[in-house]
């Protein structure tokens, strides 16, 4: 457990944000969680907790702790013949285990491929691209209850995954920290998911058939052709959700906008891309001082460099009320605000 006074956050957040710290704990291992929790300047003066800060906008420095998870490692914990069940510690990287598991051609995670953050953050919004969610080849994870230091197993149910929501952005929101996630990944007879975006596309323009490795690189090339890069251009992916409304809501704007995205979804509702909306509210490519809408992508706020956190979410709260005036939906945001 390493303890750092008043430390910029920039380093640890890919918005860039150079809010303070006045305290950051690094942990390093589990062992330092339970410690974390009894010492006074600890969990008590908590006020962040930390993965690899890619889905959060810090609006003020932050006082008391701030707790970073740090702690890694990844074992196999059970093994059949079509499938592996590998446990993966909190602090690992998320791109780095996908390709982990590409390298041993094991499919599940690989349309994942690139996402940045932490392990131990996935499930927190139930982490999706391109077709596939974590929670397909979720197996259970370790909880740490903040309260009195149990450790809680957890299967799918548990977490109540649902399109970028879970039980721990709601009624365990600040109860404890996952510890580690446990993956049930396939090891032969694999299926793949090759109709979202551009992948078939991709395979088909390099002579590729679709294999675990195939689809993970391209992904990645998608990725990297569409989305802007944190270390270039500040940002957190999509700022906002897509929103899933009522069918005859959508219906409704339909007649009135033939062409937009709409996906109809198992429990009833339809759900519209959220970039095509603040494309029409003339929002895309926009710049307003050091924060804009991106060019390519217009759901990705990014940060030209300086922005402080009020001045990108008075940016966002714009975007949000022209939707809302043009279309009668409120965007709800996919980053979590913090201060
Ligand atoms: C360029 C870019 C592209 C992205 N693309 C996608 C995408 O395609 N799909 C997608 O779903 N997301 C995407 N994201 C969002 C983000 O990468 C994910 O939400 C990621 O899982 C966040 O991980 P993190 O470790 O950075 O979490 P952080 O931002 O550090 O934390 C997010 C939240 O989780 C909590 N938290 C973190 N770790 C734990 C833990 N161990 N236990 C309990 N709570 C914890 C934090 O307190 C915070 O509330 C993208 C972000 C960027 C910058």
């Amino acid at each position: 457990m390493i303890w750092e006074s008043n430390v910029s956050l920039a380093p640890y957040n890919t918005f860039g944000i150079d809010a303070k710290a006045e305290r950051l704990v690094h942990l390093e291992t589990e062992a330092d969680v339970a410690h974390y929790a009894q010492h006074p300047e600890g969990l008590r003066q908590q006020r962040l907790l930390l993965g690899g800060g890619s889905n959060m906008l810090l609006c003020a420095d932050v006082p008391g702790t701030t707790a970073r998870i740090a702690w890694k490692g990844r074992k196999v914990i059970r093994e059949t013949e079509d499938h592996v069940w590998l446990e993966v510690a909190a602090g690992e990287s998320w791109h780095e285990t996908v390709r982990f598991c590409v390298g041993k051609d094991w499919s599940g995670l690989q349309n994942l491929s690139l996402i940045p953050g932490l392990v131990g953050a996935a499930p927190v919004q139930n982490i999706g691209a391109y077709g596939v969610e974590l929670s397909d080849s979720f197996d259970c994870l370790r909880f740490f209850d903040w309260e009195n230091g149990e450790i809680h197993p957890m299967d799918a149910v548990d977490c109540g995954f649902s399109y970028r929501d879970s039980v721990f952005k709601n009624r365990l929101k600040g109860q404890g920290v996952i510890l580690s996630v446990t993956f049930r990944l396939t090891k032969r007879n694999h299926t793949f998911q090759t109709t979202y975006g551009a992948i078939q596309e991709e395979l088909s323009s390099r002579g590729l058939q679709p294999s675990v490795e195939s689809i993970s690189d391209a992904v990645m090339a998608i990725r990297q052709s569409k989305l802007p890069d944190p270390k270039v251009l500040g940002n957190s992916g999509s700022f906002f959700k897509n929103p899933a409304l009522p069918s005859a809501q959508v219906s409704a704007l339909a007649q009135r906008y033939p062409e937009i995205p709409q996906y109809p979804q198992a429990n009833g509702t339809v759900k519209v891309a959220a970039g095509w909306l603040i494309e029409q509210a003339g929002w895309k490519g926009k710049r307003v001082g050091n924060v804009g809408m991106h060019a390519r992508q217009a759901l990705v706020l990014v940060n030209y460099g300086g922005a402080s956190g009020p001045e990108i979410w008075a940016y966002a709260q714009h975007v949000q009320a022209s939707v809302s005036e043009l279309f009668g939906i409120d965007l709800e945001a996919e980053v979590n605000l913090i201060g």
